[in-house]
């Protein structure tokens, strides 16, 4: 699309054990690996897609995720150097709520926010297992009344406030903004490709494969819902990406992530 510019919002970083970025693969051992948002620049609005994690989250509840966030990685600080506040953004789509995914929420109160619609209710009612993974509600005052854990809520969230308008399947969210259902991670995971004017069109994988070698190998991380989906969802975004030539961006693949355009650059 002509005008739309492509920002990533360097989130700053955590780290997990290999085993987990590569389930029952490997090798083990820690590995530190990026965590991002992705501001759409579009003619039709300012379309936020996740909002990374919230270092006081995560050190509290995850602190063997190993955080390291500068302030100019913390939401707030990410658009200030792009010269933008949160009240900048017009919509929020989130590609599912793990924590690394919806931290960065609760400074959105006025943005319209969209998800899959089985996303709030899961984070509302998660498996045993994906409980650290739903561990951040302060994007939800429905899901963190739901969990027990309104002390997550920042005082200005309301019902209202943080509603989610729920989604199914593929859609466009803006012109040439394509959502791709890719669930397995997550319940209600989505995969974007959004096409631009100067380039290939970008696919952002997100959460359906962590790294360039996950896709590439089909394996996914040991957080899933539903592994056998999984990797139905990487055929689908290996198939889409090839049949549009789009270029793969990846969620938490620190070599990839390096080569990125970050901060004021950005892709159009
Ligand atoms: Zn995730």
């Amino acid at each position: 699309m002509t005008d739309t510019k492509v920002y990533f919002l360097d989130g700053g970083s955590l780290v997990l054990d290999g085993f987990h970025i590569f389930w029952n693969r490997g090798p083990g051992g820690e590995v530190r690996f990026p965590s991002y948002s992705v501001l759409i620049d579009h003619p039709e609005g300012r379309f936020m897609i996740d909002t990374g994690y919230d270092y006081d989250h995560v050190m509290k509840v995850l602190p063997f995720e190993k955080p390291i966030q500068s302030k100019d990685q913390t939401m707030p600080g990410a658009l200030k150097l792009i010269g933008l506040e949160p009240k900048d953004i017009d919509v929020v789509f989130n590609s599912h709520f793990h924590f690394d995914h919806c931290g960065g929420n609760k400074y959105f109160p006025d943005a319209r926010k969209i998800c899959h619609r089985l996303e709030v209710p899961q984070a509302c009612n998660p498996a045993p297992f994906e409980h650290l993974g739903y561990s951040d509600l302060s994007f939800s005052v429905e899901a963190a009344e739901a969990r027990g854990v309104t002390d997550q809520l920042l005082p200005n969230a309301t019902r209202a406030n943080t509603t989610f308008e729920g989604v199914e399947g593929d859609f466009e969210l803006a012109k040439g903004v394509h959502m791709i259902y890719a669930p397995g991670h997550a319940v209600g995971n989505y995969a974007v490709m959004i096409e631009l004017a100067n380039r290939r069109p970008m696919m952002l994988v997100l959460d359906a494969a962590y790294t360039r070698r996950s896709l590439e190998t089909l394996c996914q991380a040991s957080f899933h819902i539903d592994p056998v989906k999984g990797i139905e969802s990487m055929h689908k975004i290996r198939k889409y990406a090839e049949d549009h030539d789009a270029e793969l961006f990846f969620s938490h693949d620190m070599e990839s992530f390096e080569t990125y355009q970050t901060g004021t650059r950005f892709y159009s």
